[in-house]
């Protein structure tokens, strides 16, 4: 039987596909945005198609972006010379709130994980290794100390030792298995700070 129009009922089965939304609350977001007038629901659903449409991946840190280079790529101010390797851009979005970090990034959308059948490959590793043949002083290994992230920097930090440059790992104040992006930032920036040669 259905309880519902079938137009609610396919906004209440696509949201409920969101992380973090179950049935009921998809419900709740169902009936909350048919319940807003009109142009407010179309603001939001032109939002949606929008973001999708125009977001791009930043052609130098893979970071997602509205332009061809991020606004921290081409920011002629930040130290091109220290990258910070990070494993996706709401890690990046973490570091940048502490406002204290003036390198630039790299973003590898991913980590190693054998388990889930992700490889090297499936990482934005080569394009890291290409920037390192620019002047590069630093690289700075900020993944998750998850089991996939440390996996993750030692796979990187072995790819770059032979290139002489300074490889460095985020200190280890940041608990096991925790998202970068839920770290406060006092944390974060102790992390940085802490960071030791690998
Ligand atoms: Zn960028």
């Amino acid at each position: 039987m259905e309880y519902y129009s079938s137009h609610i009922s396919k906004l209440i089965e696509e949201l409920g596909r969101l992380p973090g939304i179950g049935p009921k609350s998809a419900q709740r977001l169902a009936f909350h945005i048919v319940s807003l007038p009109k142009d407010q629901a179309v603001v939001l659903a032109d939002a949606i198609r929008d973001a999708r449409e125009n977001i791009r991946y930043c052609s130098v840190c893979g970071t997602l972006t509205d332009a061809e280079t991020c606004p921290i790529c081409a920011d002629p101010a930040r130290n091109h010379r220290q990258i910070m390797v990070v494993e996706n851009s709401r890690d990046l979005a973490a570091y940048e709130k502490t406002q204290k970090y003036e390198g630039v990034y790299h973003v590898l959308q991913g980590a190693i994980s054998p388990m889930l059948g992700i490889g090297p490959d499936d990482i934005r590793l080569k394009e890291l290794m290409q920037r390192l043949q620019g002047d590069v002083d630093e690289v700075i290994i900020a993944t998750n100390s998850s089991l996939e992230g440390e996996t993750t920097a030692m796979y990187i930090s072995r790819l770059i030792k032979p290139t002489g440059i300074l490889v460095t790992r985020i200190a280890s104040g940041v608990p096991v298995g925790g998202d970068l992006e839920y770290i406060d930032e006092v944390t974060l920036l102790r992390a940085l700070d802490g960071r030791t040669e690998l």
